[in-house]
């Protein structure tokens, strides 16, 4: 019965991440990609290293991607891409959790991304489902409730309100982190279709996001008041 509506809302990179792992030769912890890779044969053998830079010193270390690999085993586009310091693979590198917990470092994303939105200004009031897609542009872990908080301007109390009544429908929960695309369903005040599928007495349960029958122009408004 509804024409649903539609918006996007995507994880723009604005940075690599960092790596966290002791510098050998100064007390910082911080490394940043170099934007190289370093390819060793030795005979039919090869060693690939993706290089780093610690962000105090300077200092460049190795972070091993293959060792001792024969040179058949690996993919002579991949390989090509190694020995031009390809910007797609050292990014692919630098963002890998295996390749992190494989070298027993950590990364991280703090001020690694941006939410760039498309929302309708009045996506909480209409009261057709608005169906979002949230895209990654890198696999940062973040909070769902943080994204949630930050593509409909609301606080973290009335998101949870939200999702408590059941005009958030995702298929994670607020706290869990997000790192890949993933689509959730907001129904809009008093939704049969929110209603029917989370609640048999909606009604009482909307009543705290504000009178009924009184028109809300602003989703913060109604937060603020609830
Ligand atoms: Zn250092």
């Amino acid at each position: 019965m509804h024409t649903d509506r539609k918006a996007l809302w995507a994880v723009r990179q604005s940075a690599l991440p960092a790596v966290v792992r002791p510098c050998p030769d100064c007390s910082s912890t911080r490394h940043r990609p170099s934007g190289r890779i370093r390819a060793n044969a030795n005979g039919k053998l090869l060693d690939i290293w993706l290089l780093l830079s610690c962000t105090a010193c300077d200092r460049t270390s190795k972070v091993p991607v293959h060792e001792r690999v024969h040179v058949s085993s690996l993919d002579p586009a991949r390989l090509v891409a190694y020995e031009n310091n390809d910007p797609a693979v050292v990014r692919e590198l630098a963002t890998s959790a295996s390749l992190a917990t494989r070298n027993g470092y950590r990364l991280d994303w703090t001020g690694t991304w941006d939410l760039e939105t498309r929302t309708p200004l009045h996506a909480l009031d209409d009261p057709t489902p608005l169906k979002v897609l949230v895209t990654f542009e890198l696999p940062t872990p973040i909070r769902v409730e943080r994204l949630l908080m930050l593509g409909l301007g609301l606080s973290r109390n009335a998101v949870r309100r939200l999702a408590g009544s059941g005009r958030i429908q995702l298929p994670l929960s607020l706290d869990a982190k997000a790192h890949r695309d993933f689509e959730l369903t907001l129904h809009g005040p008093g939704s049969v279709d929110a209603d029917t599928a989370k609640h048999p007495k909606p009604l009482s349960r909307l009543t705290h996001l504000g009178p009924h029958g009184t028109p809300r122009h602003l989703p913060r408004q109604a937060a603020a008041g609830a």
